[in-house]
C-alpha cells in the first residue's frame, strides 16, 4: 500500500520524493525501503506538500550543526526551495518551499552534507528514512559547555542515538515519539512534554539519572510529573533500550505515544516490566519522589554569556519567528567559522547559539549577529512571540500568523509572551505559552492565558484583530502587575 505523506501543514501527498526514490541516487550511501510506519511528519526523505510547496525537515543530533554543513544546507536552500528556512522547537532545520521535481536532488544534496543519520548499519540497509525519524534527542543547547551543570550529557546523549538508529526494532517508533536527557544545566527547555525524559540529579557526592514518562521533569512543587525511579549514569544507555523495548512490547497498533500506553497499562505495571529487562534495581536506595528541578533560565539563550570561568564566551540569538533565508544561514555559518568555533548549537527556542568564543572576540560576535538580523536581546519583543506557518504555508491556517505576529510585536507590552497559532495543532509550541492567539478567521484571533490547564489555556477574549489583542494585553498585563 502507497505511504500517504501528510503533515499537519500538508495538502496532500507530494508528487516528488518517495521513499524508494533514492534507490538509483549515486551520492548516497543508503539503499531506502518503505518505512514500515506511514507518517505525517517531514523528514529528509519524506517531503511533504504544504500550501508553500515541499517541507524538508533536517533532524541535527542534538542541535548540533557544523559551519561547513550549514554552508552547504544553505546552498541546498538556494537551488531547490523558495530559500526559507525555519528553525525547529526541537532544534531542528526545515527547509520550505521545496520546488516540485527537485526533491531527489535536495535529499541527495543534505545526505552528502552529512545531514542523515550517522554511518549506515551496513551496505544494505534498507530502512535509513525510519533510523532518521527516531533521532528525537533533545539536550541543553549548552549540554557539555555549562560548569554549573551536574552532568556533561555528551558521551550518554550520543550513546543514545546510536541505540536509537541501530537496533532495528526502533524503526516501529513514531516519527513524533521524543526522548530529553537533561544535564541539569542552567539553560534548559522544561516545558516540552517528552515520551521519556532524564536529568540529572545531585546524590551526596554522586549523580543519578531521574527518569520519567510521558511529561518533562518537574521544576514546581505541584508538577503532576513525578520521576518514575532513578539510576546510575552508566546504566542510563540499559535504561534507555529497556523503556523502548516495553513500550513496543506493550504499545497496541494505534498507540503512537507513551502517554498512550500508560493510558492502557498504567505507570506502575509498565515499569515492573522494564525492571524485568534490566539487570540491575530501579529506585534503589535513593528515592526521587519528592525532588524536583532547578528552574531554568532562558534568558541565557540571547546575548553574550561566559561559558566558563576561564577564558570562552558563548552568544545566544535567534531569528524573528524562527525563520532565516540561505543568505542569513551562510552568514551564520561564516561567522562561526571566523570565530574559529565552526559550530552552532540551535536552540528549543527556535534560535542558535555559537559557542566557543574566547572573550575578546565575543562582542564582536555578537555585533555580527545583529548585523545580519538576528535578535540578540530578551527585551526585544520579536524575541517574544512566537507563530506557526499559518496560511500562508499551512492549509489549516485560519489567519497568516506569521505576518501578524510581526504586527503584533511592533506592539507588544513588556515582559509579554505570546504564541500566535493558525490552528487548534499549535505546531509552533510543544507547551502552553504565557498567552496564546488562536486564529479563528483572517486577522481574527480569540486569546487565551495559561492557566495550568492542558491545551491553550482559558480564553480571556474572543475575535480580536491584532490591534485589539495588543490593547488586551496591555489592559491585562498592566492590570496584574498593579495587583
Ligand atoms: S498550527 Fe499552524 S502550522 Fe500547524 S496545522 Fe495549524 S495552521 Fe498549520
Amino acid at each position: 500500500m502507497p505511504q500517504q505523506f501528510l503533515h499537519d501543514e500538508a495538502l496532500g501527498p507530494s508528487r516528488g520524493a518517495q521513499p524508494g526514490d533514492l534507490l538509483n541516487h549515486a551520492t548516497s550511501a543508503f539503499t531506502p525501503a518503505a518505512s514500515p510506519r506511514p507518517s505525517a511528519c517531514p523528514g529528509l526523505w519524506r517531503i511533504v506538500q504544504a500550501r508553500d510547496g515541499g517541507l524538508c525537515r533536517i533532524k541535527l543530533p542534538c542541535g548540533e550543526l557544523r559551519a561547513d554543513q550549514a554552508l552547504a544546507i544553505a546552498d541546498a536552500a538556494k537551488r531547490h526551495t523558495s530559500g526559507v528556512i525555519e528553525v525547529t522547537n526541537r532544534a531542528n532545520l526545515q527547509l520550505r518551499g521545496v520546488r516540485i521535481g527537485e526533491e531527489n536532488a535536495l535529499t541527495g544534496r543534505l545526505l552528502d552534507a552529512g545531514s542523515g543519520p550517522q554511518a549506515p548499519r551496513d551496505d544494505h540497509e534498507t530502512n535509513p528514512i525510519a533510523r532518521d525519524d527516531i533521532r528525537n534527542l533533545m539536550v541543553s543547547p549548552l549540554a557539555g559547555r555549562d560548569p554549573h551543570a551536574l552532568f556533561d550529557v555528551t558521551a550518554l546523549a550520543s550513546q543514545i542515538l546510536s541505540l536509537l538508529q541501530d537496533d532495528p526494532r526502533f524503526a516501529a517508533l513514531s516519527p513524533k515519539f521524543a526522548l530529553m536527557l537533561d544535564g541539569g544545566e542552567r539553560l534548559a527547555m522544561l516545558d516540552h512534554p517528552h515520551d521519556i525524559w532524564l536529568a540529572a540529579v545531585r546524590d551526596r557526592e554522586d549523580v543519578r539519572f531521574a527518569f520519567g514518562l510521558a511529561g518533562c521533569p518537574p521544576v514546581l512543587r505541584t508538577s503532576r510529573h513525578a520521576p518514575s525511579g532513578a539510576v546510575l549514569p552508566h546504566q542510563v544507555p540499559a535504561l534507555v533500550a529497556a523503556l523502548l523495548h516495553t513500550f513496543l512490547d506493550l504499545a497496541a497498533p494505534d498507540h503512537s505515544r507513551m502517554r498512550d500506553v500508560l493510558a492502557a497499562h498504567g505507570v506502575t505495571s509498565f515499569m515492573e516490566q522494564v525492571q524485568t529487562r534490566v539487570g540491575f534495581t530501579l529506585l534503589d536506595d535513593f528515592r526521587v519522589d519528592a525532588w524536583r528541578r532547578s528552574p531554568a533560565n532562558v534568558s541565557l539563550r540571547l546575548g553574550l554569556h561566559p561559558q566558563d570561568s576561564v577564558n570562552l564566551s558563548y552568544a545566544g540569538a535567534q531569528p524573528a519567528l524562527g525563520r532565516l533565508d540561505f543568505k542569513t544561514l551562510e552568514a551564520l555559518a561564516q561567522l562561526a567559522i571566523d570565530a574559529r568555533t565552526a559550530t552552532l548549537r540551535l536552540t528549543p527556542w527556535q534560535g542558535v547559539i555559537v559557542p566557543d568564543i574566547p572573550h575578546d572576540n565575543a562582542p564582536q560576535v555578537l555585533k555580527r549577529l545583529e548585523s545580519i538580523g538576528l535578535v540578540t536581546d530578551a527585551a526585544n519583543p520579536l524575541a517574544r512571540v512566537i507563530a506557526c506557518a499559518g496560511s500562508q504555508g499551512c492549509v489549516k491556517g485560519n489567519a497568516d500568523t506569521k505576518g501578524d505576529g510581526l504586527l503584533l510585536a511592533a506592539r507588544l507590552p513588556a515582559g509579554v509572551d505570546v504564541h500566535l497559532s493558525g490552528c487548534p495543532r499549535s505546531c509552533a509550541a510543544a507547551h502552553c505559552a504565557s498567552w496564546t492567539l488562536l486564529a479563528v478567521a483572517p486577522a481574527r484571533y480569540d486569546l487565551f492565558r495559561r492557566d495550568g490547564s492542558p491545551g491553550s489555556g482559558v480564553p480571556v477574549a474572543r475575535n480580536l484583530t491584532i490591534d485589539q489583542a495588543a490593547d488586551t494585553l496591555e489592559r491585562l498585563t498592566r492590570s496584574s502587575f498593579d495587583a
